[in-house]
């Protein structure tokens, strides 16, 4: 059985003072033994202090991106072991903002996973196709060659111990949600991809749903077998928003 995930993703968002109302106010909604766990990965400026914020609670901290380097001179960069000294558990990888605003090609991606990894962190690794490639029929083999690269780095068993978002890049920010089907249709290639190489990492293997995940469709896409909880964005700013997101996740409503 996987324990459901829900990590929201703040992206460049906060201050020091809507940080410490927004933590303190899903740390008062959501109850400590919810049965999924929760993560905030926030702008590294703001690691320490939210990583204070969430100390004692059911939250975990988490970063949005980390340096494939582990130390020298890549001046702006943060390092995997800088972020486990700040405490974080996750930190999300390839980000389809960091894919294509940022040029990261999926070979640097992998090499981040192995820095992560390598850490002791929770590689949050993310793959998705976009709406051409969608159109054009060819959404396995984009997020086939995304993982691939991971593969080509990492071996399958260490797959099993991280985390993967399905985040199809039309579905980001856009309020357009894949249908259940449609995003239990992708988890279900991508658990087959890793069980071709490791039937036991594939069993373990947490797969999240990106893009538009909201209080109102966040039910039925974590019904899928293989959905096992979700990336959120926008809705992850948004306290009662977020809190009612890892109460589907759990399988409770809000009264
Ligand atoms: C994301 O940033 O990973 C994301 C899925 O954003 P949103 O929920 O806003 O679509």
């Amino acid at each position: 059985m996987r324990p459901k995930l829900v990590a929201g993703n703040w992206k460049m968002n906060g201050s020091l003072a809507a940080n410490r109302s927004l933590v303190e106010a899903v740390r008062a909604g959501f109850p400590a033994a919810a049965g999924c766990e929760v993560a905030v990965c926030v702008p590294a400026p703001y690691l320490q202090q939210v990583g204070g914020l969430v100390q004692g609670s059911a939250i975990a901290l988490g970063a949005q991106t980390l340096s494939e380097h582990a130390a020298g001179a890549y001046t702006g960069e943060t390092s995997a072991g800088m972020l486990a000294d700040l405490g974080c558990r996750y930190v999300i990888v390839g980000h389809s903002e960091r894919r294509t605003l940022f040029g990261e090609t999926s070979a640097q991606v992998a090499a981040k996973f192995v820095a992560a990894d390598g850490a002791g962190l929770v590689p949050i690794v993310c793959v998705g196709e976009t709406w051409p490639e969608r159109e054009a029929g060819t959404t396995e083999a984009v997020i086939a060659s995304q993982l691939d690269a991971v593969f080509a780095a990492a071996s399958a068993s260490r797959l099993g111990l991280a985390v993967i978002a399905y985040e199809p890049v039309w579905a980001i920010g856009t309020g357009k949600t894949a249908t259940p089907q449609q995003a239990q249709a992708v988890h279900a290639f991508i658990r087959a991809r890793v069980a071709a190489r490791d039937a036991a990492a594939a069993a373990a293997v947490r797969i999240l749903y990106g893009g538009s995940v909201n209080a109102g469709n966040a039910s039925a896409l974590f019904a899928c077998p293989d959905i096992d909880g979700g990336l959120v964005g926008g809705a992850s700013l948004k306290a009662a928003d977020f809190v009612a997101i890892c109460m589907a996740a759990s399988g409770r409503e809000l009264t």
